[in-house]
């Protein structure tokens, strides 16, 4: 179970039984189908705005609840707990990270443009940082937006986006300067059926099957400078400001997905048997779960506290690479004892906990390496 904690209210609670409800009644019953087809339906998407699952803090002005931020952390760790990581990710890359850039550096005739349909489902968001020859390191981006009169015309491509396929709106990293410099860059929101436009394949990845994650391209596209989301050449900081809360929700996912294979391989160990007890009697069992459960328990009190101070707009890049470091790392930990202690069923695919120890392995990747994690939080030695 998702431990107790004093950072929610009874408010808190009511989501979280919908959040629940939604799992059981939407992604459950067509989670195997989507892991096949390699995405989810788009109907999942409405079906999501009609819950209320999306966006939860836009305000009422926008169509929304104006509910805080620890609206997304329940509707992340109960999506990420179901094990379902596909749907889990589609939502948080729309609701936890998209949603901030829109909210924090569109005007108010932007928002109305794009916030209502964001809340009902009815568009589908993505960003698009990094491209086929650069990841990591940001300041290497290409793909350049040219000013032509009132309109900019953007040419390049990008790759490995989250939802690729599903989305109506890309929040695109471009070059609008010469030259390498951060402060040549800016974010220019694409609406994805302007002429020049065009998605590559949904790419074939190790986990996460039903999340769909493309390459975009764009050739002359044109853009009316309205679209420019906070300051020309201002992307760099407009990132900065937003990737932490990116972070923690990647770390709050990863540890809420380690709790559910920590608690479904506790589960197996008291079933299955072998020289005449239960695996988990062995003293080898009992410590190793010992470790995990410890482990866990001190991640999700520093989760906690990153989720309190990110409420009060306190939290620091440093700690929130240390909430991603943390936990997708832990993450990585937890999985592959689970899989060793369920033995050769571990490797079946028939069973979660095989599934899970694939979705874990992107969390140490995206939303920055933790190679990367370390970088940033080695700068505020
Ligand atoms: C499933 C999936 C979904 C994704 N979704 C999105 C998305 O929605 N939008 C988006 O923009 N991107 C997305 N990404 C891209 C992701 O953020 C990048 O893959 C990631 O940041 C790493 O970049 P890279 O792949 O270019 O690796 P590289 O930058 O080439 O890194 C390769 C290796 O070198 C290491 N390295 C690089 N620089 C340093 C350094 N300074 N010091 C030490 N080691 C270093 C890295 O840690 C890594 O181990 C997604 C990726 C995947 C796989």
């Amino acid at each position: 179970m998702l431990p107790e904690r004093e950072i929610y209210d009874e408010e808190h609670a009511h989501l979280r039984q919908t959040v629940r409800r939604f799992i059981e009644t939407e992604v459950a019953p067509n989670f195997a189908r989507w892991e096949e087809a390699g995405i989810v339906d788009r109907a999942f998407w409405q079906k999501a705005g009609e819950a209320g699952l999306l966006c939860p803090t836009v305000p009422e002005d926008y169509d929304g609840v104006g509910g805080d931020f620890r609206m997304n952390t329940i509707i992340c760790e109960e999506m990420a707990y179901s094990g379902f990581a596909g749907p889990a990710a589609d939502i948080s890359v729309h609701s936890d990270v998209c949603l901030g850039y829109i909210l924090q550096h569109a005007t108010p005739e932007q928002k109305e443009r794009w916030l209502p349909g964001m809340v009902a489902g009815k568009t589908v968001c993505a960003i698009a940082m990094t491209e086929p020859g650069t990841g990591s390191d940001l300041q290497g981006v290409r793909t350049s937006a040219v000013r032509d009169g009132d309109d900019f015309i953007i040419n390049g491509s990008k790759t490995f986006i989250s939802n690729g396929q599903h989305a109506d709106l890309v929040i695109t990293v471009t070059r609008t300067g010469e030259g390498r410099g951060s402060g040549n860059m800016s974010l220019i929101v694409v609406e994805t059926d302007r002429p020049g436009f065009r998605r590559g394949r949904n790419l074939d990845k190790l986990g996460q099957l039903s999340a769909d994650t493309s390459e975009l391209f764009f050739d002359n596209v044109r853009v009316p400078a309205a679209n420019l989301l906070g300051a020309e050449g201002r992307a760099m900081n407009m990132l900065m400001s937003e990737l932490p809360q990116e972070r923690l929700i990647i770390g709050l996912t990863a540890i809420a997905a380690a709790q559910k294979a920590f608690d479904l391989t506790l589960d197996y160990v008291r079933e299955r048997k072998a020289f005449g007890q239960a695996i988990a009697d062995f003293q080898v069992t009992r410590h190793k779960l010992a470790d995990l459960k410890t482990e866990l328990s001190v991640g999700w009190a520093f989760i906690d506290q990153c989720i309190r101070k990110h409420l009060q707009h306190q939290l620091s890049t440093s700690e929130a690479s240390m909430a991603k470091l943390w936990c997708a790392e832990l993450q990585g930990r937890v999985v592959d004892a689970c899989v060793q202690l369920h033995g050769g069923y571990g490797f079946m695919r028939d069973y979660d906990i095989c599934r899970m120890y694939a979705d874990a392995r992107i969390h140490r990747i995206y939303g920055g390496t933790s190679e990367i994690m370390k970088e940033l939080i080695s700068r505020s030695l």
